[in-house]
C-alpha cells in the first residue's frame, strides 16, 4: 500500500482502526498541523463543518480544489474518491473545501460559504503546503444551522466520527490506488475521427445560422457528452423525423439513416441537413449497387446498431445481417451464386475478417467491396489500443455506452491479455481497477471529445506523480467537406 490516511485528531484516527493494513497518521489540528516528510500521496480524511444548505450533517464532502483565502488548489482525484465512497451507500457532495486555521462562526463563516465552497476544514492548507500529492474527504458534523462544534464533545460530533468509520473500505481503496510512480500510455490515434468532427460542426453551425431549435435525429454521435453539450447551446434531439414540426430543420445523425425516413422528412417539408459520415454513405452506395446486380447482400454488423439499421434500409428485403461467425456458417441466401458482402464500419478488424473469410470459403462467387468497409478511424483507434495494451497492466477506454467503436476497443485489448473498461468520463473509474497498475494505457472512441481524456489523466495525477507519454502508430489528415446548408 503506497497512500497514507492522516487525520488531525486522536479520535478521528481512533475512528479509522479498522484500517489496520493502511498508515493512518495524525498530523494535528488547525494551526499546528505538520504534515510529516515524505512524498506517498495523502488522504486526509476527518470531520468538518457545512457552508452550503444542501451539505447536512452526516453527508461526506470531497474537495475538488482547497480554498485558502485568495488562493484555490484543485484537487484532481476527487471523482475517483467520490465514486469509492457513493458506493457505500454515503451521500456524497464534490466541490470546494475552505481552508481555515481557526474555528468560524458568524460573518466569517458566511464569507467562505460566499467563495463556493461546501464545507471547512482547518487543515487542508497544511496539505497544500506539503507539495504531496492529496485527497481530502470530510464528513460534515455541523451544517448551515448549527454552528460548528467540537467533534467528539456532542452527539453530532459522535454521529460523525461513526460515519467516519463507515469511509474506511473506501479510503483503503484510494491507498491502495496510489503509486509512488505511475506511467499513462496514450493510444495515437484516438478520440474524435473526421466524421464526428463533422458531424458536431454541422450543428453548431446550424445553431449559428439559423437559431434555436435546430432538431438533431438520434444523438449525432453516440456520446453523451456531447449531446449534453448541444443540447445545452439549443439542439433539440428527437427520435424520429415524425416529431419535428413541419418546416423546421433538421440534422440526420452521423451514422446515416434509410431511404425510408429521407422520405418522411420529405414529407413534413422539413429542411434537412445530412451528417452522415461520407464513410457510411460509401457503404450505402455499395448497397444500391450491389442489389442492382446481386439477390442478396451480407451485412456484416449489428442489427441493433443504428449504422446497421439505416443500411438494410437500402433494401430491406436483399439485405441479410452477419452478425457472427456462427450466422457466416449458417445463413442460406436466395441464389448461393449472385451474393455481395459489405460491413458496418465500426467493427472489430479482426473479427470481421473472420466473419467475411467464412463467406468467402462457403460463396466462391462473393461480390467483396474494393477496400474493406470499416473506416480509417475504426482501424486505426484499434491499431493503436492493441500497441498500448501490449504495454500496459491496465486500459482505460474514454466512450459511451452505445458507442459501438468505444466498445470494440474495449475487445481489442482484452484479446491482447489486458484487463480493459469503459468509462464514460474519470467518475466512472473504479479505484480498485487501479491497484497495482503501474502502467495505464488510455484511448477513446471515435465519438469521445478529447478533453475528457485530459480530466481522465488528470484526475490519476492525485493518486502519485504521473509521467504521460504517446504510442502514436498512425498519423490522420482525413477532412470532410460540410454541406452547402452550412457552408
Ligand atoms: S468512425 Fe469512421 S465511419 Fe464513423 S463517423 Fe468516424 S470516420 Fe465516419
Amino acid at each position: 500500500v503506497t497512500g497514507v490516511v492522516a487525520v488531525a485528531l486522536r479520535i478521528e484516527q481512533r475512528a479509522l482502526r479498522q484500517l489496520t493494513d493502511v498508515p493512518v497518521v495524525r498530523i494535528g489540528m488547525g494551526r499546528k498541523a505538520r504534515v510529516p516528510a515524505g512524498s506517498a500521496p495523502l488522504l486526509l480524511a476527518g470531520v468538518g463543518g457545512g457552508l452550503q444548505p444542501e451539505v447536512r450533517p452526516g453527508h461526506v464532502v470531497v474537495a475538488s480544489e482547497v480554498v485558502d483565502g485568495d488562493t484555490r488548489t484543485p484537487v484532481p482525484s476527487a471523482v475517483l474518491l467520490a465514486r469509492s465512497l457513493r458506493r457505500l451507500g454515503l451521500t456524497v457532495h464534490v466541490g470546494p473545501i475552505a481552508s481555515s486555521t481557526t474555528v468560524v462562526t458568524g460573518a466569517a463563516r458566511e464569507r467562505l460559504a460566499a467563495s463556493g465552497a461546501l464545507a471547512v476544514d482547518m487543515e487542508s492548507a497544511a496539505l497544500v503546503a506539503s507539495g504531496r500529492p492529496f485527497a481530502i474527504v470530510r464528513v460534515i458534523v455541523d451544517g448551515v444551522d448549527a454552528p460548528l462544534v467540537h467533534p467528539g464533545t456532542v452527539t453530532r460530533g459522535i454521529t460523525g466520527l461513526r460515519t467516519l468509520a463507515r469511509l474506511a473500505p473506501a479510503l483503503r481503496e484510494w491507498a491502495e490506488a496510489a503509486e509512488s510512480a505511475r506511467e499513462v500510455v496514450l493510444a495515437g490515434p484516438r478520440s474524435f475521427c473526421a466524421g464526428v468532427e463533422r458531424a458536431i460542426d454541422i450543428v453548431e453551425r446550424a445553431l449559428e445560422r439559423y437559431g434555436s431549435p435546430v432538431y438533431v435525429r438520434r444523438q449525432i454521435v453516440h456520446n453523451a457528452h456531447v449531446v449534453a453539450d448541444l443540447q445545452r447551446r439549443g439542439a433539440v434531439f428527437v427520435q424520429e423525423v415524425a416529431e419535428v414540426p413541419r418546416g423546421a430543420w433538421v440534422v440526420l445523425a452521423a451514422h446515416g439513416v434509410s431511404p425510408a425516413v429521407r422520405r418522411q422528412a420529405e414529407e413534413r417539408d422539413l429542411q434537412v441537413i445530412d451528417a452522415t459520415c461520407p464513410l457510411v454513405a460509401k457503404v450505402h452506395n455499395e448497397v444500391r449497387r450491389y442489389v442492382h446486380l446481386r439477390d442478396t447482400v451480407f451485412l456484416i454488423g449489428h442489427a441493433e446498431h443504428e449504422e446497421v439499421e439505416g443500411t438494410v434500409g437500402e433494401a430491406p428485403d436483399r439485405v441479410i445481417v452477419i452478425p457472427d461467425v456462427a450466422t457466416a456458417r449458417t445463413v442460406e441466401p436466395v441464389d448461393p451464386t449472385r451474393v455481395a458482402y459489405v460491413m458496418q464500419t465500426t467493427l472489430a478488424v479482426d473479427e470481421a475478417e473472420e466473419i467475411a473469410s467464412v463467406l468467402r470459403e462457403r460463396f466462391p462467387g462473393l461480390a467483396a467491396p474494393r477496400r474493406d468497409d470499416i473506416c480509417y478511424a475504426t482501424t486505426n483507434r484499434q491499431a493503436a489500443v492493441r500497441a498500448v495494451a501490449a504495454e500496459s497492466d491496465l486500459v482505460v477506454v474514454v466512450g459511451s455506452a452505445n458507442s459501438s467503436n468505444s466498445r470494440r476497443l474495449v475487445e481489442v485489448a482484452e484479446r491482447a491479455g489486458t484487463p480493459a473498461h469503459l468509462v464514460e468520463d474519470a467518475g466512472e473509474i473504479d479505484l480498485d481497477w487501479l491497484a497495482g497498475a503501474r502502467r495505464i494505457g488510455v484511448t477513446a472512441g471515435a465519438s469521445a471529445p478529447p478533453q475528457l481524456v485530459e480530466e481522465l489523466v488528470k484526475s490519476l495525477h492525485g493518486l502519485g506523480p504521473v509521467h504521460t507519454r504517446e504510442l502514436r502508430v498512425a498519423t490522420e489528415q482525413i477532412r470532410f467537406t460540410l454541406p452547402r446548408e452550412v457552408v
